[in-house]
C-alpha cells in the first residue's frame, strides 16, 4: 500500500503531519505538498512555468518533498513521474476549516483529490470544521484516526472511476462523535462584498471580504450531518453534466434565437 499525502495549506502546516502520521498505519506514505498556502485556489495545474520540488524534513523528522506549485500540480508530478512507485491511494489535508457544497469547487484540498480521481488512483479529501478565526492550537487527531478508518475502507471496498471521498469531521472530542453518515453535497450561503478602495495614485482596486459562509443544515447533506455531530463523507463525482436540463435545452429553437 503506498499513499500520496498533499494539501492546500503548505507542507509545513499542522494538518498535513497528522494526517501522514495516520496514514502510515496503513501503508508507506510519500508526501508532496506546495510550498505555500494554496487554500481557495480551485483546480489549477501550472503549465506556463517549470515546476521546482525539494526535500525538507517536518517536525517528526521525517522526510517530505515540496514544490512551487499548487496542490493539483503536486499530485500530477508525484503520481506522473516524481516517485517511481505507482501509489494506491491519495489523501490530502487535513484542511482546518469544513468544505462543505459549493466550497469543493475552490478548495484546494478537494481538487487536490479531483486531480487523484482524474489521474485514476482513489482518493480522499479531509477536512476539519474548526472554527473559523480560531487562532492557536488545533487538535488535528480526531479527524486523523477517523482519516485513517476512511481510508481502510476505500481500500478495502474501492470507489467508482472518477469518484473521490470528500470527509469532513466536526471539531469535537472523540467521544462526543456520534459516527459517520453518508451525505451529498449541502447548500452553501455565501455573503461575498467588495470593498472599492483608492490607491495612492488614485486608481480604485477591490477587495474581496464578507462574514463566513453559512449554510442550510438539511438531513442527509454534509452540513446537516456536521451539524447533528457526525463525520461527513460524501462521494463526489467530476462529472458535473445537469442531465435533467438536457432535454429543456434540446428543445429550445435556435432559429429563433
Ligand atoms: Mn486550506
Amino acid at each position: 500500500m503506498h499513499i500520496l499525502i498533499t494539501n492546500d495549506d503548505g507542507v509545513l502546516a499542522p494538518g498535513l503531519l497528522a494526517l501522514a502520521q495516520a496514514m502510515r498505519q496503513l501503508g508507506t506514505t510519500d508526501i508532496l505538498a506546495p510550498d505555500h498556502n494554496w487554500s481557495a485556489s480551485g483546480h489549477v495545474r501550472t503549465l506556463d512555468r517549470p515546476l521546482r520540488a525539494r526535500e525538507i524534513k517536518l517536525e517528526d523528522g521525517s522526510t517530505a518533498w515540496t514544490c512551487d506549485g499548487a496542490p493539483s500540480d503536486c499530485v500530477a508530478l508525484a503520481t506522473c513521474g516524481f516517485f517511481s512507485e505507482k501509489f494506491d491511494l491519495v489523501v490530502s489535508g487535513i484542511n482546518p476549516n469544513a468544505n462543505l457544497g459549493h466550497d469543493v469547487t475552490y478548495s484546494g484540498t478537494v481538487t487536490a483529490a479531483m486531480e487523484a480521481a482524474i489521474i485514476g488512483i482513489p482518493a480522499i479529501a479531509v477536512s476539519l470544521d474548526a472554527p473559523e478565526n480560531h487562532l492557536g492550537f488545533l487538535d488535528y487527531n480526531v479527524a486523523a484516526q477517523y482519516a485513517l478508518k476512511i481510508a481502510r475502507a476505500t481500500v478495502k471496498y474501492g470507489l467508482a472511476a472518477n469518484v473521490l471521498l470528500n470527509v469532513n469531521v466536526p471539531y469535537l472530542p472523540a467521544d462526543q462523535i456520534k459516527g459517520i453518515q453518508i451525505t451529498r453535497q449541502g447548500l452553501r450561503v455565501y455573503h461575498n462584498q467588495f470593498d472599492r478602495r483608492i490607491d495612492p495614485r488614485g486608481r480604485p482596486y477591490y477587495w474581496t471580504f464578507g462574514e463566513v459562509p453559512g449554510g442550510i443544515a438539511e438531513r442527509g447533506s454534509d452540513i446537516g450531518a456536521l451539524a447533528d455531530g457526525y463525520v461527513s463523507v460524501t462521494p463526489i463525482q467530476l462529472d458535473l453534466t445537469a442531465y435533467t436540463m438536457i432535454p429543456d435545452i434540446s428543445a429550445w429553437k435556435w432559429q429563433e434565437s
